[in-house]
């Protein structure tokens, strides 16, 4: 059985404690891994501490190159990765495989960035440069949806602006992110990257630690509010990149099929485990019943089973909390609307619940209303585009939200009211290392990825010199 290690300061140790690690298609453990104390959290941020001067003084190209490093090393162990990903995650092989190209892309793109001086002002009267300097120790913490991409989305662009890292996945999914730990030991210096476990109970001491300078954060509102309240104290920046209800509004004039398959895709994609996943799609009145055959059709096919075993679309929910929330979900679908495709746990072990189509369901219904974060879809009818943007919009999330028809123009007009991050026209979850990721309202502050993201990791400093 292979032995996993966490990286403190440039060492692969044991952690003070341990953990099992469950497979959840079968909803048995599958391998056992270090699960550190609060101790060993403290020593990773002081040897990321103690990281930042010499790290932080190299040449940007040098940080750069080490990205490069990385990504080569990662896709050195591709396979592997691929496999304990689906073990630990549940998403089918395939889908891990895109993770891993997804990660590989990430992380070459950051490695192509640079936050160039900005000189403001240069004559005989003065000088004035606007600099980005690093901010010191920052902190990841990550949700277990997509444990090695948004790992390196954390690490990367903190690194390359000269920061040291304490990454720490959900308890649920350590796997990728401890092997991540053994590659990083051997690509970064001591101390810059560290990788440690826990069991959901080091996030709130690591995130109020006065030696940590930013706190970058994937995960629920309810806990991303949590952190910024915990380093209030200490004015940490934070990112946090929040839950999502995006709404998908499709008018009649698209083409069912086509529009189905793509709606479809982007709801189940990762058993609806998504933060930009579609988890309510509004239906014009016109195409509402053929729309609702469609989805329940491609619903009904889909192959439902372990990861692991070839053919399969669709893995089982990550964990037994989450199945739990979810079968709460299929019972509100139930009560409040029709349940066209799906809608029952597999009769098997692990954590399976079949695709789910619930139709005739409104505002105000709990399975529209709130995040399900899992493979329900509700359809709601609508017949007016006015009152369709406004019903979009009266969510507390803000993350992202897609038009859909064959008139582009009249599509991205209604786009542009929307109020998200992120507003698609015939696409969704269309996101990229080179364009930034945003969330209104409760959906998060800041931002990731791209050059604006990157700067969120540093500090501006204004150098002014009279002449
Ligand atoms: P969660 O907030 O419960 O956990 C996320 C991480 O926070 C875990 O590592 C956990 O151990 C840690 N944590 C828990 N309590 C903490 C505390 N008090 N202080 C600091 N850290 C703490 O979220 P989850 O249930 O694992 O993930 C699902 C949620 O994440 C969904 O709402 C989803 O929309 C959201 N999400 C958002 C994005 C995005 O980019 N916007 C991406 C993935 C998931």
């Amino acid at each position: 059985m292979t032995e996993y290690k966490l990286l403190i300061g440039g060492q692969l140790v044991d952690g003070d404690m341990t953990m099992d690690v469950i497979n959840p298609a079968t909803g048995e453990p599958f391998c056992t891994v270090p699960r550190a104390s609060t101790a060993q959290a403290d020593a990773a941020i002081a040897a990321a501490k103690a990281a930042v001067p010499g790290w932080s003084a190299l040449p940007w190209a040098d940080r750069q190159a080490k990205l490069i490093e990385l990504a080569d090393a990662i896709a050195a162990r591709k396979d592997e990765i691929a496999r304990a990903l689906t073990m630990e995650q549940g998403k089918p092989l395939a889908e891990a495989l895109g993770e891993l190209a997804w990660t590989d892309g990430y992380l070459r793109h950051y490695a192509t960035l640079e936050l160039l001086e900005r000189i403001i002002q240069d004559d005989e009267t003065g000088y004035i440069a606007v600099k980005h300097r690093p901010l010191g120790v920052v902190v990841g913490i990550i949700a277990w949806n997509f444990p090695l991409l948004v790992a390196c989305w954390k690490i990367g662009p903190a690194v390359l602006a000269g920061n040291a890292i304490v990454l720490k996945p959900a308890p649920t999914t350590p796997v990728c992110a401890l092997i991540l730990g053994e590659i990083c030991r051997d690509v970064f210096p001591a101390g810059v990257v560290n990788i440690i476990t826990d069991a959901n109970d080091l996030g709130a001491h690591l995130t109020a630690h006065p030696d940590v300078a930013k706190v970058g954060f994937t995960g629920s509102t309810a806990t991303g509010k949590r952190i910024a309240a915990s380093g209030a104290d200490t004015l940490k920046r934070v990112t946090l990149e929040l839950g999502g209800n995006d709404p998908a509004i499709v008018l009649e004039d698209v083409d069912v099929r086509e529009t189905a398959q793509a709606i479809f895709g982007n709801a189940f994609l990762n058993n609806g485990q998504v933060c930009l996943a579609i988890k309510r799609a509004y239906v014009h009145a016109d195409i509402y019943d053929a729309m609702c055959g469609e989805l329940a059709r491609l619903a009904e096919a889909a192959v439902v089973d372990d990861g692991l075993q070839q053919g399969t679309q669709i893995g089982p929910i990550q964990n037994a909390m989450q199945f739990e929330k979810v079968k709460g979900f299929l019972e509100s679908a139930r009560a409040e609307g029709t349940v066209v495709a799906g809608g029952d746990v597999m009769e098997r072990a692990g954590y399976f619940i079949r695709p789910t189509i619930v139709r005739d369901v409104t505002d105000g219904d709990r399975i529209v209303d709130e995040e399900q974060f899992g493979p329900i879809l509700p359809l709601i009818k609508f017949d007016n585009v006015e009152d369709v943007i406004a019903r979009a919009n009266a969510s507390e999330y803000g993350l992202g939200g897609s038009v859909w028809s064959k008139d582009v123009g009249r599509a991205a007009e209604i786009a542009s009211r929307i109020e998200s991050g992120q507003v698609w026209v015939n696409q969704h979850i269309a996101i990229g290392p080179h364009i930034p990721m945003a969330g209104f309202k409760n959906s998060g502050l800041g931002v990731e990825q791209s050059v604006e993201g990157l700067a969120e990791y540093t500090q501006t400093q204004v150098v002014n010199i009279k002449r």
